[in-house]
């Protein structure tokens, strides 16, 4: 197979070396773990890259952090603001803290409690707004406006998506070349980011994504060749509920990765729970969503070195408690 080229895509492998600097001692080394049961299981080789464990629980620092990184001095010294209810609030929080920046999150006000006092406690001002009357991003636009903040996007933007890619590049340091890369899908910052970073380091490398059956748009969206747009996805896959995947995001996906396929939220709760029981890792149902695809014969991949990004642990102890014990 012949390598596919950079060209014209909103990043390449320069930009991920360069975001892998920035983070170089600031983010978190996380650890890969392996799994006899789950590679006899599979008859596949795998590893899992537990950004778990990465800063605020989840992969969404390493983007966030580079993005603000980037920014002259005096959009530094304006500030940044972030609409999210998940992942990216906090690791948008906890970067503009670590740069000494001003941040602003607007949150729904009926976002679970935890997660507005996690971002509180980043040290972010949250504003809360009612998702059923009010418009995030006219609030976003107009604080932006006024305070001159720069909006930091979860997914589609090039510092993002080079940031989260920076996870790949450490896990092939770790392990050595992969035959396969297995990563979540939401928007597809993630996925795009590690496809980049995967085929420049392991040339030949499949990659594949994964995202929930209840909100395959980018499924669909490969087999179609244009962005379709979705309802809301019922899934207990809450960082993967997107409707549609970003601009930047896929035209990368489209180049470099061979295939999207679905699990369900039955093979998610299984897999939450092999992750607990079998490897002692918490793991939230958006993060179960690759290794799901290999442990549930979604996916197979027999015989391959296959990397699997684990993607973030934060869930409610009673959610995750509910989860675990539902017998599916
Ligand atoms: C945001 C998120 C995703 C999806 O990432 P995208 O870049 O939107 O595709 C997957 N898992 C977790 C834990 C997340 O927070």
């Amino acid at each position: 197979m012949s390598a596919p080229g950079f060209d014209g895509l909103a990043i390449g492998p320069a930009d991920v070396e360069a975001a892998a600097a920035r983070l170089d001692g600031v983010a978190h080394r996380t650890p890969v773990l392996t799994s006899r049961t789950a590679d006899e299981r599979t008859g596949a080789q795998l590893f899992f890259k537990c950004e778990n464990l990465q800063r605020i629980g989840a992969f969404k620092f390493r983007g966030a952090y580079n993005a603000l990184a980037r920014l002259p001095d005096a959009q530094r010294r304006a500030g940044v603001i972030a609409f999210s209810s998940g992942n990216h609030a906090q690791a948008i929080a906890l970067s503009a803290r670590l740069l000494g920046m001003p941040s602003v999150v607007v949150m729904p006000a009926d976002a679970p409690a935890l997660k507005i006092a996690a971002t509180r406690g980043y040290g972010a001002e949250v504003v809360l707004y009612d998702r059923y009357t009010e418009d995030r991003e006219a609030i976003g636009a107009r604080i932006a406006r006024e305070r001159g903040m720069t909006l930091v996007p979860p997914y589609d933007h090039p510092d993002v998506m080079a940031g989260q890619g920076t996870s790949v590049l450490e896990l092939i340091d770790q392990v050595g070349p992969l035959d396969a890369l297995v990563v979540c899908l939401g928007g597809g910052g993630l996925l795009s980011g590690c496809a980049v970073a995967a085929h420049h380091r392991a040339p030949g490398v499949r990659v594949f994504g994964v995202e929930p059956a209840a909100g395959n748009d980018v499924q669909q969206s490969l087999r179609s060749g244009r962005r379709v747009r979705i309802d809301v996805p019922h899934t207990i896959a809450d960082g993967a509920q997107t409707q549609q995947v970003g601009a930047l995001t896929f035209p990368v996906i489209q180049r470099l990765v061979e295939d999207v396929v679905t699990v369900d939220d039955v093979q998610l709760a299984r897999t939450m729970r092999f992750f607990a029981e079998r490897m002692k890792l918490v793991v939230e149902p958006t993060g179960c969503l690759a290794a799901a695809a290999l442990l549930e014969g979604v996916l197979p991949l027999p015989g391959l070195r296959v990397g699997i990004i684990v993607s973030g642990g934060n869930i409610a102890l009673e959610r995750y408690a509910e989860l675990l014990v539902r017998d599916p």
